[in-house]
């Protein structure tokens, strides 16, 4: 699954465990790069890649790897290497794919509030222009957009409009995105108009349709009612005069919070790839959108217990990072297993999960340091007894950890590191108190008069 293990500590007479991610202890990564800290191995990274483009070989896509999930530069690099394209939701994120050495012929641009300035950039970049890159509209106004701005600087490129199926993919409220009645994309039966209003466009090139129902998602089935209503429309359309030559699926595939959690990436594919096998061999383009199934597990975040204290019933370990560092908690109430990263051997963990039945672990409550109730990892999680200096690992953080992480509470974003066998590179270096404030002026008033 990864690359995040117990081996016995070398620095014992074998009676205790230590977590190594690759060949590095975590210990010795918190004592270089401090903490709170994400770790991200190369390996995972790049089995979890090879995996997904295995499983869908068949269809031959072009995956994009979702930004959005992890954007650090080094990441999003050793995916490009590996020939991923990228799958942006902002200027922000097509700039990070460009620095990545992403070309932007291998970029799909989602959003629903794309503005006029990151419409050009992607434009002035190329983005839709050649290859698989594409613009997912969203909308009746941004397709407009697109097109006015593409006209007037006498440019072509293609799009995709994204559908929404109308599927539920049985996932958290905050990120199921296919239901009708979300903000993203068109529902299907305005899709066809859509592609009467706007499918001739000379500058728009609309060729593609879009789906990302949501994520993650557990269960195969919302995959293959969306790729069934997709296809349906792509019939519907063509007997419309209306071409489409690409499929862009999104992403969504799970990732094991707890062990054995997610379906498999062979059986995702084994669900979808019989859909479109046939359309393939005809010439359509596949696209996956993949973030959390790829690098979440490829990340953990490593952080320090700071003080122990009981209060009423309740034990807490008070820890160096909190919800500023790694939001899922908080946000979406989401599962993250967590365990210390030296312990003895009796409590070396087998496999994670929400109820470890193991004798000797106690209640505890892990929480951060920031001023708000909400600021929780964990609650009466049975762990093993904790003291202070302790260094914990919270699991299956490469996804969506970093990429939220804020300064709440002036606390400077942490350090990301990288290991590849027994190296260790700092991709992001810890943030200083002088960069909370970098941006900051007295005030001078910029207009006058
Ligand atoms: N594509 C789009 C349009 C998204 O909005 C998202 C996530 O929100 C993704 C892809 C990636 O989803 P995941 O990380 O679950 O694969």
């Amino acid at each position: 699954m990864d690359h995040f293990v117990y081996r016995p500590d070398r620095h014992d007479g074998g009676d205790h465990v230590a977590m190594h991610c690759e060949q590095l202890p975590a210990e010795e990564i918190a004592r270089l790069a401090g903490t709170p800290c994400y770790v991200y191995s190369k390996a995972t990274l790049l089995e979890h890649y090879q995996r997904l483009t295995a499983a869908f070989a068949p269809l031959a896509p072009l995956v994009c790897y979702s930004i959005k999930s992890c954007g650090n530069l080094s990441i999003c690099k050793l995916l490009g290497e590996a020939g991923a394209g990228m799958d942006v939701v902002s200027g922000g994120e097509l700039y990070r794919a460009l620095a990545a050495g992403v070309p932007a012929s291998r970029c799909v641009y989602a959003g629903v509030g794309k503005t006029d300035a990151e419409i050009e950039q992607a434009l002035d970049a190329g983005l839709g222009a050649s290859g698989l890159g594409l613009f997912n509209v969203e909308s009746e106004e941004e397709f407009e957009n697109i097109a006015r701005i593409a006209r007037r600087k006498n440019a072509v490129c293609n799009a995709a409009l994204r559908v929404n199926p109308d599927v539920d993919p049985k996932t958290h409220r905050y990120t199921s995105t296919g239901k009708k009645e979300s903000k993203f994309g068109v529902d299907i039966e305005r899709a066809k108009a859509f592609f009467r209003r706007f499918g001739r466009d000379p500058h728009c090139r609309l060729c593609g349709i879009h789906l990302h129902i949501g994520s993650p998602i557990y269960t195969t089935q919302p995959y293959v009612e969306s790729v069934q209503k997709a296809t349906a429309l792509i019939d519907e359309l063509a007997a419309e005069g209306f071409t489409i030559t690409t499929l862009d699926l999104g992403g969504g595939f799970g990732a094991d919070y707890e062990t054995d959690q997610s379906p498999t990436l062979a059986a995702y594919a084994d669900a979808i790839v019989p859909l479109l096998a046939a359309r393939v061999l005809r010439g359509l383009k596949i696209i996956l959108e993949p973030g959390r199934t790829l690098v979440a597990n490829a990340g953990v975040l490593l952080t320090r217990v700071l003080y122990i204290k009981t209060s009423g019933e309740k034990t807490f370990a008070i820890c160096d990072a909190g919800m500023n560092d790694l939001l899922r908690p908080s946000l979406y109430q989401a599962f993250h297993f967590i365990w210390p990263c030296r312990t003895t051997a009796s409590f070396a963990p087998a496999r994670r999960a929400k109820d470890m039945a193991i004798d000797g672990l106690l209640p505890i409550d892990v929480v951060g340091p920031i001023c708000e109730s909400g600021d929780f990892f964990a609650v009466d999680r049975p762990l093993p007894p904790l003291r202070r200096g302790d260094l914990l690992a919270i699991y299956t953080a490469g996804a969506y950890g970093m990429a939220m992480a804020s300064r709440y509470n002036s606390t400077p974003l942490p350090a990301e590191v990288l290991v590849d066998g027994s190296t260790l590179a700092i991709v992001r270096k810890r943030e200083s108190y002088e960069d909370l404030i970098a941006h900051e002026r007295s005030p001078e008033p910029v207009v006058t008069g």
